[in-house]
């Protein structure tokens, strides 16, 4: 069995991340799995302990950091997040596919660790697109708002290791293009594997 590559999904707050990512796994279940990370922000109603995010303490966050239980963290607003090794490795053993839905930051640094992890830049159809959806989902302060659209124009100048963008426009069409580009980055190999593979010399 091919082992299954880190995938990375990061873009601009309200992009829709998290749908497209639920669409892409409710459809294609064997495919790839998202991990659950640890934060301590407060959950948001109907957010619950273990399935949105493992919901921790300062404390107990840092307690987890001490230990190298995480692959990448970063501090966000006055939250901190995390992906755990466990949840990574809790995948792969399943033979699937890794989809980290992670900020940008978190996604150079695990570039930075896993050399093949493969990152995903989701793009609104328009900037104004951008704002409506996050005003209309409701559960951000308008503090919070005007915070994180500020954060937009900087999360593009962060994107410069990102290789693939998508563009969220109709969400199906979206989800088919993610997925093609897992499907394709599977295919990718060097004939020196190959060979080992059915000649058993390289
Ligand atoms: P939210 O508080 O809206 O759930 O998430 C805020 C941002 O943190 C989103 O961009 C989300 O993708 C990102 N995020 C969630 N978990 C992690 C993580 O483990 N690591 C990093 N780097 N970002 C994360």
């Amino acid at each position: 069995m091919k082992e299954g590559k880190v995938f990375v999904i990061s873009g601009p707050s309200g992009v829709g991340k998290g749908t497209l990512c639920r669409l892409l796994m409710d459809r294609y279940p064997n495919l790839a799995a998202t991990t659950v990370s640890v934060t301590t922000r407060a959950p948001r109603p109907g957010e619950k302990d273990g399935v949105h995010y493992y919901f921790k303490s300062a404390e107990e966050f840092e307690e987890m950091e001490k230990k190298g239980m995480f692959l990448e963290t970063v501090n966000k607003y006055t939250n901190r997040y995390g992906t755990l090794y466990s949840e990574v490795e809790r995948i792969m053993k399943e033979g699937k596919n890794v989809i980290l839905e992670i900020e940008m930051q978190g996604g150079v640094n695990v570039k930075k660790r896993i050399a093949g992890a493969v990152l995903i830049f989701i793009l609104p159809p328009s900037l104004e697109a951008l704002t409506g959806r996050i005003v209309s989902r409701g559960s951000e302060t308008a503090e919070e708002i005007s915070r994180r659209q500020s954060e937009v124009e900087k999360e593009f100048d962060q994107a410069k290791d990102y290789e693939y963008f998508v563009v969220n426009d109709v969400l199906e069409d979206a989800v088919e293009k993610v997925k093609s580009i897992i499907v394709a980055e599977g295919t990718k190999d060097n004939i020196g594997n190959i060979k080992q593979k059915y000649f058993g010399r390289n």
